[in-house]
């Protein structure tokens, strides 16, 4: 079984493997520890990560980038709307209200979804893994930003699917660094609590997390974010900068040339982090447009006056996350900075004046991420012994479940009702029971209570629960359970008819309090008009990662007493007795791939892989053949020359120089049958050479011996 840690980040991704002895980032085939999240599309194949971004200069029309930004998000979303402007790639409108990415690929334009190139990033992402286990990559923990709206948690899942990988959880980013820093440290105290901010700022968003760290555990006190902070926003300020600086000066529109738009944003990329160690610095690009060269200049000062408006909105996370968390300035005792756009110095300067104290470097900025998800998959994998460590999770959304209730609204009919389940900041994972009072088949959303910090619709699921048969009861309770995964991902689990059956000790007692108030709810007699009341019920945390263990299928199996479905005690005699029938669940879908749509992505990805691996090959035995004239050649020269006649070297010379033309042109673009063809055909005449010399060369090596031992 696979322990693997994924970070999936907006700009670069980190492998990372746990081993008896400890954690460890992987190098990808480019021996690099960061892999580029791009997917660029070629005539004959795909280039996923380093190789990607090689390509990507040079078709960036094609070069699928920034996924993250895309993944689970509704075309009209305005956040989306915004970043595909600056995208060098077409994005439009799928029939189903989610963004298609145009590509050209095998000689013609295609589509594909977010979700589909997110599944390129991780199958790269996997076979990295899996050359460093030497093993099969299935289970693992993936990283995700803590604001994923419960589509974009689909997505990713489905993404994770159509790589073949199975993840046990998706855990949120700072959670994972937390768990980094804090399983190692030895020095946690055991009663009080050891406050710390993690403050992420990546690519394209910042994160804050504060969590409490005892012996053994950690929880979760807040989680704040700015979905749209991050480096690449200051790389556009310098851009902007510079597009309009040349334009004046050299009349050049880079937004007319989405090469010249990508080198200027890759110049302004190098030119912000050289500013984050040196107080000015230059920008020069040959030939960026109208074969005329550029050079710019900037101060540190100058590239911060123009950052303001980017810089005023660091404080408001940190804000939030102090208040969420009901703590003071004075009660967090440490702050961690890691992201990789934290470097800048003046982030740096505002955290310092926020907190009042100098924020700490002591996780490896890039890579805590990755780490923190390979141990918790440690964590929830059986086959590892990890230390001990709780990891108490909190759901940064308010959610609830709305339905038509029966109070009749002057206008509408029927009332919506709405009642919150999981509040603001409830442990993950989560299991609660609703009790409803329906008579036939009903619905029920799955919402966000609040969308305020939320760039999506309120709506997440409507379920469909029934039908249920309603013989001996005019007003029976259905108990629905609703999860909150170890995903973050909310569904409808199951729903159970109680029916009272006959009383033997008839009680008067009234109803319980929620009863009562459902009796003011409903209109007496009217045993058609839905009414749900009461909630609550018996929740029953999975709290941790030990009892989370055994996860299935994304949810978790075991680790949660069931919970209790009889009816409240308290309003019931003793030998009443409760019959328990299981009522059917349905979720409408909408939003995320149906299962027929995910097999199709599934089997699609396996034939562009298979592509990419026949064309890797068809390289790999071209380079063959080119590999072998140049070493033939030399070699006739050189140690074969005493053992070739004059007329056999001449003859196997001419084809060797035949081949190398051939290999430059029409045998420039062949099949993989080809070259191993052409490569046995050369063979044939330099093996019997190369064995002659083989031979002599063996028995000198004897004859040597035999010297010697005389
Ligand atoms: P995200 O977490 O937003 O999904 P990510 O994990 O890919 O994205 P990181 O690798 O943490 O992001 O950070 C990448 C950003 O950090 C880029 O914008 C990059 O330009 C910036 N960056 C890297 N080094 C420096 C530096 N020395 N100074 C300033 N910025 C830097
Ligand atoms: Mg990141």
């Amino acid at each position: 079984m696979s322990v693997v840690g994924f970070d999936f980040g907006n700009e670069s991704c980190i492998v990372a493997v746990a081993r008896q002895r400890g954690i460890d980032v992987v190098l990808n085939d480019e021996s690099k520890r960061e892999t580029p999240a791009i997917v660029c599309f070629g005539e004959k194949q795909r280039f996923i990560g380093t190789a990607g971004a090689a390509s990507s200069m040079m078709n960036p029309k094609n070069s699928i980038s920034q996924i993250k930004r895309l993944i689970g998000r509704q075309y009209s979303d305005p956040e989306l709307q915004r970043d595909i402007k600056s995208l060098p790639f077409n994005v439009t409108e799928g029939p189903d209200g989610y963004p298609l990415i145009h590509a050209r690929y095998l000689g013609e334009m295609r589509t594909f979804t977010p979700t589909q190139v997110l599944g390129m990033v991780f199958s790269n992402l996997k076979s990295i893994a899996e050359q460093n286990l030497k093993a099969a990559v299935v289970d693992c923990c993936i990283g995700i930003p803590v604001y994923f709206t419960e589509l974009q948690r689909r997505a990713v899942l489905d993404a994770a699917t159509i790589a073949g990988l199975h993840p046990l959880r998706l855990i949120h980013e700072t959670t994972a660094t937390a768990l980094a820093y804090g399983i190692y440290k030895t020095d946690l105290p055991e009663n009080d609590q050891l406050n710390v901010a993690f403050v992420d700022i990546g690519h394209a968003s910042m994160q804050v997390c504060i969590a409490g760290f005892k012996k053994g555990q950690l929880k979760i006190l807040a989680h704040s974010f700015d979905r749209s902070l991050g480096g690449r926003d200051f790389d556009e300020v310098l851009f902007h900068h510079f597009s309009a600086k040349f334009k004046e000066e050299y009349k050049i529109d880079v937004s007319q040339n989405a090469r010249a738009c990508l080198r200027l944003r890759a110049a302004c990329e190098k030119l912000k982090k050289v500013l984050s160690a040196n107080p000015e610095a230059p920008l020069n690009i040959e030939c960026l447009m109208d074969e005329k060269d550029v050079r710019g200049f900037i101060k540190r000062e100058e590239f911060e006056q123009i950052s303001a408006p980017i810089l005023q909105r660091v404080k408001a996370p940190l804000e939030k996350a102090l208040a969420d968390a009901g703590l003071a300035v004075g009660d967090v005792h440490m702050v961690e900075v890691v992201g990789s756009a934290s470097r800048i110095p003046s982030i740096l300067k505002i955290l310092t004046e926020f907190f009042g104290k100098e924020p700490r470097r002591t996780m490896n900025a890039s890579e805590c991420v990755g780490r923190g998800c390979a141990l918790q998959c440690a964590i929830l994998s059986p086959t590892f012994k990890v230390r001990e460590f709780q990891v108490n999770e909190s759901f940064p959304f308010p959610i609830s479940l709305s339905w038509k209730g029966s109070v009749p609204d002057a206008e509408n009919g029927e009332a919506e009702q709405e009642q919150l389940v999981f509040p603001k900041g409830n442990p993950i994972p989560s299991v609660k029971a609703v009790t409803f009072h329906k008579t036939s088949t009903f619905s029920v959303d799955v919402q966000y209570s609040d969308v305020s910090d939320l760039q999506a619709p309120a709506k997440i699921s409507t379920y469909m629960i029934g039908p249920f048969p309603t013989l001996r009861s005019e007003k029976p309770k259905l108990k629905v359970k609703v999860r909150l995964n170890l995903h973050g991902i909310v569904s409808v689990e199951s729903a159970t008819l109680l029916e009272e059956e006959e009383v033997e000790v008839p009680v008067s007692k009234e109803p319980a309090k929620e009863d009562a108030k459902m009796e003011t709810d409903e209109k007496p007699n009217d045993t058609s008009a839905p009414g749900a009341n009461e909630t609550d019920v018996n929740m029953q945390d999975a709290k941790g990662t030990a009892e989370a263990a055994g996860v299935e299928n994304g949810v978790p199996q075991s680790g949660e007493k069931p919970v209790q479905m009889e009816t409240d005690t308290k309003v019931e005699a003793p030998k009443k007795k409760v019959k328990k029938t299981n009522v059917p669940v349905a979720e409408l879908v909408y939003g995320a791939m149906v299962s027929g749509d995910l097999q199709k992505a599934v089997e699609k990805e396996f034939e562009m892989a298979l592509q990419d691996r026949v064309m890797e090959e068809t390289k790999d035995k071209k380079n063959a053949v080119e590999a072998y004239v140049y070493d033939m050649r030399n070699k006739l020269c050189d140690k074969y020359h005493d053992f070739v006649t004059a007329s056999d070297k001449e003859e196997l010379m001419a084809k060797l120089q035949e081949t190398e033309d051939w290999l430059y042109e029409d045998g420039e673009d062949e099949t993989k049958g080809v070259y191993i063809a052409k490569l046995e055909e050369l063979k044939k005449q330099g093996d019997p050479i190369e064995e002659r010399y083989k031979e002599y060369s063996e028995r000198g090596t004897i004859i040597d011996q035999l010297a010697y031992c005389i």
